[in-house]
């Protein structure tokens, strides 16, 4: 039984003072809502983890307006190298520091807005891997990625150039990859149940061949791309679909508590 995730990616959204009010609401959701009581448990219980990743000037804001460990911290983005003159990156330790569980490493914004190649990423993932912290490795193919049947051969290039030097151990306990169409980032078109199944169970397929099948049945893997509360409940029930990597509809606290009480 894996561990379900839901993530928020707020991108470029909520100030110290945004977060310190989600954080503060969505704990009292835990606390006094039926609903947001479900979540808790199941959360205290391993059955689920919620995870919000602000930017880097809030995250301490949400790690001080915590007061539990339902929430965990993720990072969106992070740098290999651990210090040195790389102007405005952030190290692992800092992660660490900070209070961060997760770090998100090459979501598509960082591929295609901000060009980082394959093996940028690779070195981000085995650094993370090194760390107290934790990979949510993003993949995911362009629309006329998709238009030309080429969906399948991007994801095996991305993971395989990602994952090329790790072992089954540490790809079966540690890693998290997402599964987010770029096509569907931001656009309102969701993948359909069925698409994203299919290209969750391909990656599933691919770590098995290459790391075996008690590292491909433990990985975790989620969706991501215009989940909103409407389509997360079927989203979140497919048999590869660990749970959903959310970017708009996590920026409101009421819509992200719906998107966690369909998900448990
Ligand atoms: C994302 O940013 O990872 C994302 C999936 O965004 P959205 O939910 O807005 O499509």
């Amino acid at each position: 039984m894996r561990m379900k995730m839901i993530a928020g990616n707020w991108k470029l959204n909520n100030n110290q003072a945004a977060t310190r009010t989600f954080v503060q609401n969505l704990e009292s959701w835990f606390a006094a809502e039926p609903a947001g009581k479900k979540a808790a448990s199941a959360a205290a219980s391993g059955k689920i983890e919620i995870v919000i990743a602000p930017p880097f000037t809030s995250i301490e804001a949400a790690r001080a307006a915590k007061k539990s460990e339902i929430i965990q911290i993720a990072a969106q983005n992070v740098y290999h190298e651990s210090k040195g003159a790389f102007t405005g990156e952030v190290s692992l330790s800092m992660l660490e520091e900070a209070g961060c569980k997760y770090a998100i490493i090459g979501h598509s914004e960082r591929r295609h807005v901000f060009h980082e190649p394959d093996e940028a990423l690779e070195k981000k993932l085995i650094a993370t891997l090194e760390s107290q912290v934790l990979p949510i490795f993003c993949v995911g193919e362009l629309l006329e990625e998709r238009s030309s049947g080429n969906t399948e051969k991007v994801l095996a290039r991305q993971l395989e150039s990602a994952w090329k030097s790790l072992t089954s151990d540490v790809v079966g306990k540690m890693v998290v990859i997402a599964y987010e169409p770029v096509w569907a980032i931001g656009t309102g078109q969701t993948a359909s149940d069925a698409d994203a199944e299919k290209a969750c169970d391909y990656i599933r397929s691919l770590a098995f061949e290459k790391f075996g099948i008690a590292a491909s049945d433990s990985l975790r893997i989620l969706y991501g791309g215009s989940v909103k509360p409407e389509n997360s409940a079927s989203l979140c029930s497919q048999n590869d679909i660990d749970g959903l990597l959310i970017g708009g509809a996590s920026l409101e606290v009421e819509s992200f508590e719906k998107i966690i009480e369909t998900a448990v």
